[in-house]
């Protein structure tokens, strides 16, 4: 599809789901939302960026005049106004979405969608000029366009995830045994970039006791013989993220507890991906994975969520966590990510990106999932 054709129909679709729930307009940041909506990526700032949509009728860009020049093409019914330096953008927000109405900014009764990612400094100015206006979340009308992938986006998601693929087969014929975690994180970072992705950020590369901390950061300890190290990494393929974890051993392969763990994580993946079905609920895909892993009598050391919706943001809806019984529907990508820390010794993770299609999920990450021992 054409570029501005694609971003006409979301805009319609927007409008659409603004009118289903009774949003009058959508007031969006720059963010992935603007990205999703424009194919724009303003970064934000402390000058108001802001795409204005109504219901119906004209949707307006608001931007710093001397940044005008950075917009994509945009679809037609789409107009930029610009401010100088020394205007107040959120008046003119105010005054533009009031515009034909016959009341001014301070009588409008209407309510605002408000993307999660606009800056509060923009929103609290915004709600002093439209104190009559009811704000509420955007997300309502973004998260269920954005959580259901167009085949376009699918096939986007499916290249990045080949290029982290990629370089997870790289990386792990690497000399591991010495070298710094920070190291190992920078070499994956460039096998991404090398395969075609856009990285920001520094790979996950967790080793020995440290392999027990989720999020732990790349930093100067040596790996040693018999260490478990959890690599976790990805990039953006034309916006779009991958994200994969795999946990590899040291010099030798794992001794029987650290082998049983790693198999309890396997089998939890394994069966998260092979059950995923539309219908299903959020929480019951996290559940399938905790439930073999309690089972065992691990269930303590699995301290975070199954998984993240994955697209235009590393992380976004739907979450795989108890406690949302969100459906899951065909077209949504998210990651399957168990992992069992037991603190101090040993961590394991096993992560891919799948797309749910109709008869079940379809990895994306397609690298072994086996044991692997480096050197
Ligand atoms: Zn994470
Ligand atoms: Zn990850
Ligand atoms: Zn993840």
């Amino acid at each position: 599809m054409e570029g501005t054709e694609q971003y006409a129909q979301r805009l319609t679709q927007a409008r659409a789901l603004m009118h289903a729930a009774g949003l009058d307009y959508l007031l969006i940041g720059p963010s992935a939302d603007l990205l999703y909506l424009l194919g724009a990526d303003n970064r934000p700032s402390e000058r108001l960026t802001l795409l204005l949509l109504p219901q119906e009728g004209p949707a307006y860009v608001v931007l710093p005049t001397f940044e005008a020049a950075t917009l994509p093409d945009l679809p037609q019914e789409v107009q930029v106004t610009t401010w100088d330096e020394s205007a107040n953008p959120a008046r003119i927000a105010a005054t533009l979405l009031v515009a034909g109405s016959g009341v001014g900014p301070g009588g409008m009764h209407c309510t605002v969608g408000v993307s999660d990612r606009l800056w509060s400094i923009f929103l609290i100015r915004l709600q002093a000029e439209l104190p009559r206006a009811a704000f509420t979340s955007a997300s309502t009308v973004l998260t269920s366009m954005r959580q259901i992938k167009s085949p376009e986006e699918i096939s986007l998601l499916a290249a990045s995830g080949a290029v982290a693929d990629r370089a997870f087969e790289q990386i792990v014929r690497r000399p591991f045994i010495g070298r710094q975690e920070i190291e190992i994180a920078r070499e994956i970072a460039a096998l991404l970039k090398d395969g075609g992705l856009d990285v920001e950020g520094v790979p996950i590369v967790a080793s020995g006791p440290n392999s027990a901390s989720p999020h732990h950061h790349a930093g100067e300890r040596a790996i040693e013989q018999g260490d478990a190290i959890v690599l976790d990494f990805g990039g953006t393929y034309q916006g779009y993220f991958s994200d994969i974890t795999r946990t590899v051993f040291a010099g030798e392969p794992p001794g029987a507890e650290e082998a049983h763990v790693y198999s309890l994580v396997a089998a939890a993946q394994d069966a998260a991906v092979t059950s995923a079905h539309p219908g299903m609920t959020c929480e019951g895909l996290d559940a399938v994975a905790r439930g073999i892993l309690a089972e065992a009598g691990y269930g303590q050391y699995f301290s975070h969520r199954l998984g993240h919706g994955i697209g235009l943001e590393g992380h976004e809806p739907p979450y795989m966590v108890e406690g949302n019984k969100a459906p899951l529907q065909a077209n949504m990508a998210f990651s399957v990510e168990p992992g069992l820390y037991i603190p101090g010794k040993l961590g394991v993770r096993i992560e891919d990106t799948v797309v749910l299609e109709e008869d079940g999920a379809r990895r994306l990450n397609n690298v072994l999932r086996e044991i692997v021992v480096v050197q």
